[in-house]
């Protein structure tokens, strides 16, 4: 009996103090994407897992070490492709045991996000089909058709009117405020960018107020923008001055927001171009996002070219090239971003000209056809701008760049020459993306 009693009260004690570090999962949020199902759990602590899989039915099971369940699981059932319903028990020693009975294989993909400024310690579990890779069987037409199925997805351009809010902007000598007349102008372009078809225009900035920098271009990528592009207004003392230019983010702006990124990687649930940095050391870590930036570089100088050279046909332009400068708006590994100085609004006669409507039509007009040039050789792949690409008759052969692929592999395949596949697709160095659409000669 009585050494009982003192089991018994060893127990209780044992059960109190597994319960005083106990995580808890605070809530479950669950993601239905075209490709795959994302589920996270949020936790109050980061949390011990195990995970497998049982088959007869399909199960999945995440065994979570000395940690409580604080939410229910009821809300989840049936509204899933691949999960049909999840339910949990506790097991002994405070460990509690969550199981998704599932509609069929899948591949799990499970991690662990440290706590940002929005969520605190989240784990990821992504759910990803097998079916598609095991039954489609390796040969091209069939791989072909299945890829006709696939919904396709608009080009997506993130437009930002610069300035906004307690933020004028610069001033003419008309009183004409910077931020009045670039949210005029972006407004055009978005209408414009709306009726074109396979592009979508996401407007960062939509009224009178301001918007950091920061915030500016992680909206955009939140979005999935293709294109960030920032609309501005210049000013100088001298007032005569007076043109358009576009910039892109300069070299050594983009290698201070590597360093930024390598070193805040720990804490950030970003993917950079489509890649997670946070599990990866630091050299992988380091080239990975090399690659991404190099790609975004080439993207961001090309469409800022296209843009420049439609502008030049409507007024006169300050610089003739591309500018590029450390513009906090621009630093985004991962969108091609630009920025337009739309015309010298300290230049009295461009500030009556920014002013009109008329004018202002032209420039978003000039803005949209610089950047249909670029998108409509370059359709990132899965859009239905590549879609149309692929369903043209096959006078024109393309290649879609792989990772690994470079230009003189390319040219090997196809038999032409590097510099007849340089010229036809206006590369101005040997730099290519993965996924870019390479016209063969
Ligand atoms: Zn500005």
């Amino acid at each position: 009996m009585k050494m009982n009693k003192i089991a018994a009260i060893l127990l209780l004690l044992l059960s109190f103090s597994l319960q005083a570090g106990q995580a808890s999962i605070n809530s479950l949020r669950l993601w239905s994407a075209p490709d795959h199902t994302r589920l996270v759990f949020d936790t109050s602590a980061s949390v011990q897992h195990k995970i497998f899989s049982l088959t007869k039915p399909e199960r999945l099971v995440i065994d979570f070490t000395n940690t409580r369940l604080n939410t229910s699981l009821a809300g989840f059932k049936g509204k899933d492709r691949y999960v049909r319903s999840i339910r949990s028990s506790t097991r002994n020693g405070g460990s509690l045991r969550i199981v998704l009975d599932l509609k069929g294989r899948i591949k799990p993909k499970i991690f662990a996000l440290a706590p940002n400024r929005e969520y605190g310690h989240r784990l990821v579990l992504d759910l990803f089909s097998t079916k598609n890779i095991a039954r489609v069987p390796v040969k091209k037409e069939v791989v072909k058709q299945y890829k006709k199925y696939q919904p396709a997805r608009d080009v997506v351009i993130a437009i930002d009117a610069g300035h906004g809010g307690e933020d004028p902007g610069a001033i003419g000598t008309y009183g004409t405020r910077e931020k009045d007349v670039v949210l005029s102008i972006a407004r055009k372009l978005e209408a414009l960018v709306s009726r074109e078809k396979g592009m979508r225009p996401v407007m960062i900035r939509t009224g009178d107020y301001y918007l950091g920098l920061r915030k500016r271009s992680a909206m955009a990528r939140r979005k999935k923008a293709d294109l960030f592009i920032s609309i501005h207004a210049d000013a100088f003392r001298n007032k005569r001055v007076q043109g358009s230019s576009v910039y892109t983010l300069s070299n050594r702006g983009a290698s201070s927001e590597a360093a930024r990124w390598l070193a805040e990687r720990e804490n950030s649930a970003d993917l950079v171009g489509g890649v997670e940095l946070k599990d990866k050391d630091d050299v992988l870590a380091s080239v990975l996002l090399d690659l991404s930036q190099t790609g975004t570089r080439q993207a961001s100088h090309d469409v800022a070219a296209k843009v420049l050279g439609r502008m030049r046909r409507i007024g006169k332009v300050h610089h003739t090239s591309v500018q590029k400068a450390g513009f906090a708006v621009l630093k985004s590994p991962d969108v091609p971003s630009i920025l337009v100085e739309t015309a010298f609004i300290s230049n009295p006669t461009e500030e009556k000209r920014l002013r009109s409507h008329q004018h202002q039509n032209k420039l978003a007009k000039s803005i949209l056809s610089g950047i249909r040039d670029y998108f409509h050789r370059n359709p990132p792949p899965g859009t239905l701008l590549a879609q149309r690409l692929d369903h043209k008759p096959a006078i024109q052969r393309k290649h879609v760049t792989n990772r690994g692929d470079t230009l003189a592999m390319i040219a090997k395949q196809y038999q032409v020459s590097v510099n007849g596949l340089r010229s036809a697709n206006s590369l101005s160095n040997d730099v290519i993306r993965i996924g870019q659409v390479l016209q063969i000669p």
